[in-house]
């Protein structure tokens, strides 16, 4: 094809060659299938979405009238200062509003604290099996990446972060380093022992972004409240969503809590109206309805339960969690079970782009969600349907 909208010829498109060196070799992230484009495909209906760690009881119902009010200044911009989201998030977190950021998801954040502190010749490290995220952040800049060797598969937190081994792979280049707390797509976490050791040993000129995505969901005691670090950690950056608890994933609304300095930089990249109304509202109310997060996090806790020990007794290993997902290692190639379950109607989440070709990444569900996932795994090792 040769037309505009072609691929090109080999005299044209030329510009490809042009475009900046780590944007080129860039592969787009892949996200979990959307339920239209299943329904679409496999001619499905009574479908279950458990491929993006989405909250199944959805968000507070007072979230989801202060987006319905907030549709109805739609003409208007959005305050792109956020004042009313920063004071909520500030006091909710007993903190400066000057040291909070918002984002467009926590997401862009990442992508901002790419941009602020990388450039090529500099690196950014993270574990392997980390957030997929970070790799593309830290690619696009053209900067270099240091992927630390994760946990091996039989220890305590298997394929999680080496938090000894991060702090040791800084260099004198080392801008950033990412570490997700939970991480996503292992569910394993860093203690507060070990998360305070990695700070104390990576220098102060080297921002260390902690993302806590799925903070909301963790009740092991030994999880770290990383908030009083930041007095004495001017380079700790803390990554939160209204995308996995708070149930707000449409809208689009993360921030960071960082060292006032770290935000000023944030805020000279990051768009003018980069969070839009609906979700500054929307944010807003969820925060304050404390009671949906904490019924999220029990549901999720007995999900959690179930879909673990569910798994494990039709044989898969599946290592404690502590997000609202598990990695499963299903024991031989998982794509093939991916597929038949898209037959059923499950959306679950393969993990080849992570290099977990025989895992599947499982969102907990409501009970009634985990047992249709159950009864489909095993009526796929009964072989009962194709
Ligand atoms: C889901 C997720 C995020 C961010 O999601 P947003 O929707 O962009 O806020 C960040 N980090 C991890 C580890 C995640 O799993």
């Amino acid at each position: 094809m040769s037309g505009a909208g072609g691929k090109g010829t080999a005299a044209g498109n030329r510009f490809l060659a042009r475009a900046a060196a780590g944007v080129r070799e860039l592969a787009p992230y892949v996200p979990g299938k959307p339920l239209a484009e299943l329904e679409r495909e496999y001619g499905v209906t009574d479908t279950l979405k458990l491929a993006s760690n989405e909250n199944p009881l959805g968000p507070s119902p007072a979230a989801a009238a202060a987006a319905r009010a907030a549709a109805a200044d739609l003409a208007l911009y959005p305050d792109g200062g956020a004042f009313d989201l920063k004071s909520a998030i500030a006091a909710h977190h007993g903190v400066d509003p000057a040291m909070v950021t918002v984002g467009n998801g926590s997401n862009e954040l990442l992508v901002l604290l790419a941009e602020a502190f990388l450039e090529p010749g500099t690196a950014a490290a993270y574990a392997q099996y980390a957030f997929a995220v970070y790799a593309l952040a830290v690619q696009a800049t053209g900067a270099d990446a240091i992927v630390v060797p994760a946990r091996p598969p039989g220890s305590r937190q298997p394929f999680g972060h080496d938090a000894a081994a991060l702090a040791a792979a800084v260099t004198p280049a080392t801008r950033l380093v990412f570490v997700a707390n939970p991480n996503n797509p292992t569910g394993t976490y860093l203690n507060g022992d070990e998360l305070r050791t990695l700070l104390e040993a990576i220098p102060r000129d080297v921002i260390v972004v902690v993302d806590e995505a799925y903070a909301e969901y963790v009740t092991v005691p030994d999880y770290p409240d990383t908030f009083p670090w930041l007095a004495a950690f001017p380079n700790l950056v803390i990554a939160r969503t209204f995308s996995k608890i708070h149930g707000l994933a449409a809208l689009r609304a993360g921030y960071a809590i960082s060292h006032p300095d770290v935000a000023d930089l944030l805020n000279r990249v990051r768009q003018p109206f980069n969070v839009n109304s609906v979700a500054q509202a929307a944010a807003i109310a969820a925060l304050a309805d404390a009671e949906h997060v904490a019924r999220s996090r029990q549901v999720n806790a007995e999900g959690l339960r179930q879909l673990t020990e569910g798994l494990q007794a039709l044989g898969w290993r599946v290592p404690p969690s502590v997000g609202n997902f598990v990695l499963a290692d299903t024991g031989g190639p998982a794509l093939p079970l991916y597929e038949a379950l898209l037959r059923r109607g499950i959306i679950v989440r393969p993990l080849g782009n992570y290099g977990l070709p025989n895992h599947l990444r499982i969102t907990v569900g409501l009970p009634e969600q985990n047992a249709r996932l159950l009864a489909a795994v095993r009526s796929l090792q009964e072989g009962t349907v194709p």
